[in-house]
């Protein structure tokens, strides 16, 4: 562990100036700052502890959608009844993230800016190459054992998974991020990896993220996040998918529906092909079925997960299935 400075910051104010700094990395729950500074990817110069700053920890829902502060824990969010009703994947998502223990400490705000889980990026000393960590070093998973790596979004430069939940559910239900003075769509917010991967957020230095912003609407209410993992608990996604839909009064026909991925690209993905797919059809198995494949065309497989294009549309179809038979779309 290298020195750095600490700092506590009195306001938010105050962080973003901290934040400005060269170096300099905030402290919210800490669950994955201490990680990367123990595995030698994060070297902060200053950290800037924000763990007590009143006010970023609210969650309050008004007639047209819902706003929770940055600082709001995991387990919190995903207990909270309104968003269980009225934002059910967000809920959902929380839950089958991490463990309990790691809920009851993260953030919302920490959870959005956690970093890939590549194996070659977490393990500087066995693998100098990273575009990601090193620009321009390289990227060690090229050609090397890649059962976790993306199959969508790729670039020469990389091709780590983002490993978020939550992302994936605002992904779909058109989040958006508050940095204080300006709202990102959450879709912008994660960036593709291109030549710059080391750039995974369009959050810039001396910003912090304040809120979410996920505007209330019938398909929000009617959703559900279905994550696929190699164990039932306590893992990332091998893929997993956000939908939210609402029917027309016939109970069959789509009259809107969002989907997003996660587990399988660079960012959390919107499957815009599917939705398109579906919007104004009446759901049938062999409908949703076709739909879904769309979800990984054009994905490109790097040795070991090449079951990922298989897989991926299969949750997809289970997540609209699910929907439906919950009764509820
Ligand atoms: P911190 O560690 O405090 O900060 C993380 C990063 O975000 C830092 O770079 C920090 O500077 C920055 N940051 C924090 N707050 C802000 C802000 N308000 N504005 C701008 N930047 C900020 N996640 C999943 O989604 N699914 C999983 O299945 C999952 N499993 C996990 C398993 C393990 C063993 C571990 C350790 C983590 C797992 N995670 C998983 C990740 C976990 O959810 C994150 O570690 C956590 O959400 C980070 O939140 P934090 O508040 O602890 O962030
Ligand atoms: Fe680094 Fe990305 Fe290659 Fe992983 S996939 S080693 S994060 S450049």
């Amino acid at each position: 562990m290298k020195n750095f400075t600490y700092q506590r910051a009195a306001s938010i104010e105050q962080a973003r100036n901290a934040a400005a700094q060269a170096g300099a990395m905030l402290l919210a729950g800490g669950t994955t700052l201490l990680d990367l500074a123990k595995c030698g990817v994060a070297d902060p110069a200053t950290v800037v502890d924000i763990t007590h700053l009143q006010g970023l920890d609210a969650i309050a829902f008004d007639g047209s959608g819902v706003t929770i502060g940055s600082l709001a824990k995991m387990g919190a969010v995903a207990a909270d009844r309104g968003i269980r009703d009225r934002y059910t994947a967000v809920s959902e998502a929380l839950w089958q993230a991490a463990s309990a223990q790691l809920r009851n400490m993260a953030t919302i705000g920490g959870n959005l800016m956690q970093r890939t889980r590549c194996p070659y990026f977490r393990d500087p000393a066995a693998f100098p190459a990273c575009n990601k960590r090193r620009p321009g070093s390289g990227c060690a998973a090229i050609g090397g054992a890649t059962r976790n790596h993306a199959v969508l979004g790729t670039s020469q430069s990389c091709i780590a998974t983002n490993p978020g939940d939550l992302a994936v559910a605002l992904v779909a239900l058109d989040a958006e991020i508050e940095l204080g003075s300006r709202r990102i769509a959450a879709d912008d917010f994660f960036l593709l990896p291109g030549a710059t991967p080391q750039r995974e957020h369009a959050i810039e230095p001396g910003e912090i993220i304040t809120a979410i912003r996920i505007p209330a609407s019938r398909a929000a209410g009617n959703s559900t996040y279905l994550k696929v993992r190699d164990r039932q608990s306590y893992e990332f996604a091998a893929a997993s998918a956000a939908v939210g839909m609402e029917l027309e009064a016939d109970g069959l026909t789509v009259r809107d529906i969002r989907v997003a991925l996660g587990g399988v690209a660079t960012k959390p993905w919107r499957a815009r092909e599917v939705e398109a797919a579906l919007k104004g059809k009446k759901l049938s198995r062999e409908g949703i079925d076709r739909a879904a494949a769309l979800a990984t065309e054009g994905a490109v497989v790097h040795g070991d997960n090449h079951y990922k294009i298989a897989l991926a549309p299969r949750v997809v179809a289970r997540a609209i299935i699910n929907l439906k038979l919950r009764g509820i779309a």
